[in-house]
């Protein structure tokens, strides 16, 4: 256990639906401070007004509250809906912290760490262009650094517009440590003079991340590596007004399966919109705990409570992880069919098509560990509702032909007809005895009857459906094939 108190925090920007990503760094940092009986904070970074989008913080609160992580800070909804904030470091939306941001600018300022700058965009612009030309990085070339201070306060007063940027030292390296990545370190060449106050009078991310880590006790910071090479102008900044610099450990980047970076070109990145299609808080937690971290044994099947006491921050690894929508579906088809059938059918109200209670309960029973989403309900009870025409062709397997597939869906009616205990153990041996006896293979008798029976390539074993839709409704669809492929 750490000595002092850990508190984490996630602190997502309100520019659209929680993502993936964000969860996993969410789900990480609760699950880092929660196994050191710490606090997890929720804050949410608004200060690029440009990229806000209207109502996404809440969005991103119903996202994590699905999920289960309980914050112990920031802004919650009550029961009207209406945001409120609890814990004792607010506000914690940084837009409503701009007072508290200037006191520090004018420290930086006064320190020598900061300055003013007055560089218009066209150019910067053009700056940028040069540098772009000439291979070079694209990076403030320091034209205010050393401005006198009466011109700076001239310009001030005719009111010229400005923004504050980060002193950074010409030479020299910095280094930290990170938990994930080890040793890190930076030249100060490589880094920019970063704005740290807009003309606009917001602080930009690199400021307010800083203000609010140190005023609000964060002692981890947890976090995409996408911010990692921000983190030297953080420490920077960390460092100008003397505060302690805290732990750092910088997730690996969630890519697609071929490695590209995650996005939403190649399949869904919203957790939104994976509730939408029906994966259950269980799968997708589970799963997105196993995105950058593994136990040291091959236990896959975790809890909430479970991840708490096993997730290991040290043990995160450095390489890029690949979403596999395939790996989420079997976690999911896990968690189904570990359900009851009466908490399936809750969960996936509304998906249900128009069908009798019991006749749901007896295909779920049978069908469950079928179901890789609960939006595939449908899909699975189509066929015991009836079937759609269908092409006789489908009914011949690729390695028989129509005369065999005739000849066997003859036969199976003809002994099927004799029974009356219709269970899938007792008529599975039926169908296997009768491909025996006749000489014939698997696929001459099993498919077409499969086909017949759901009027589809792809469907459950033929036994699963007869003891669904019973002798009768059975016999049925055999007849029909049959005519079909007169
Ligand atoms: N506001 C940043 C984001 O949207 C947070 C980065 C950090 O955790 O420091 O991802």
């Amino acid at each position: 256990m750490l000595r002092k108190k850990v508190k984490t925090r996630f602190a997502p920007s309100p520019t659209g639906y929680l993502h993936i990503g964000g969860l996993r760094s969410a789900l990480y940092a609760y699950l880092f401070a929660k196994q050191n009986k710490g606090k997890f904070i929720l804050r949410i970074e608004d200060t690029d007004r440009s990229r806000y989008v209207e109502g996404a913080e809440i969005q991103i609160m119903n996202s994590l509250s699905k999920i289960g992580l309980k914050w112990d800070e920031g802004p919650y909804l009550n029961n009207d809906s209406k945001i409120k904030e609890k814990g004792q470091n607010g506000p914690y939306f940084q837009s409503k912290r701009l007072k508290i941001y200037g006191k520090y600018v004018d420290m930086l300022l006064k320190s020598d760490n900061a300055y003013h700058c007055f560089c218009s965009e066209e150019r910067l612009k053009k700056l940028r262009e040069e540098q772009k030309n000439n291979n070079q990085p694209t990076k403030y070339d320091g034209s205010c650094r050393s401005l006198p201070k009466k011109e700076v306060a001239k310009k001030l007063s005719n009111n010229e517009e400005y923004v504050i940027r980060l002193k950074v030292p010409d030479k020299g390296e910095i280094k930290f440590k990170d938990i994930i990545r080890g040793q890190v370190k930076f030249q100060m060449e490589d880094i920019d003079d970063q704005v740290i106050l807009k003309s606009d009078g917001f602080p930009t991310y690199h400021l307010a991340v800083v203000v609010d880590d140190n005023l609000m006790d964060i002692t981890h910071v947890i976090r995409g590596e996408e911010w990692i090479s921000s983190t030297p102008k953080h420490i920077l900044i960390y460092k100008a007004l003397g505060w302690e610099i805290p732990e750092f450990a910088h997730l690996p980047l969630l890519l697609n399966k071929d490695r590209s970076k995650l996005s939403k070109r190649q399949g869904d990145v919203a957790v939104e919109d994976y509730f939408n299609k029906g994966y259950l808080v269980e799968a997708l937690l589970n799963y997105i705990a196993l995105l950058g971290w593994h136990p040291s044994d091959d236990k896959e099947i975790f809890s909430l409570k479970e991840l708490i006491k096993n997730f290991e921050l040290k043990r995160v690894q450095k390489a890029g992880a690949i979403f596999d929508v395939n790996k989420l579906n079997w976690f999911n088809c896990h968690y189904i069919s570990n359900k009851s059938e009466k908490e399936i059918i809750k969960l996936a109200d509304k998906y249900l098509p128009d069908i009798d209670h019991k006749l749901l309960i007896k295909i779920l029973r049978l069908e469950k560990k079928r179901l890789e989403t609960l939006d595939q309900i449908g899909d699975i009870c189509s066929i015991f509702l009836g079937i759609v025409d269908y092409d006789p062709e489908i009914l011949i397997f690729k390695k028989s032909n129509k005369e065999d597939t005739f000849k066997a869906l003859n036969l199976v009616n003809d002994e099927l007809v004799k029974y009356k205990k219709w269970k899938q153990d007792k008529l599975l041996k039926v169908l296997t005895s009768l491909v025996k006896d006749n000489n014939l293979k698997n696929g001459d008798l099993f498919w077409p009857l499969r086909v017949s029976l759901s009027g589809q390539e792809k469907s459950p074993p033929p036994e699963e459906i007869m003891e669904i839709i019973g002798k009768e409704e059975s016999l049925n669809r055999i007849n029909k094939a049959l005519a079909k492929l007169k």
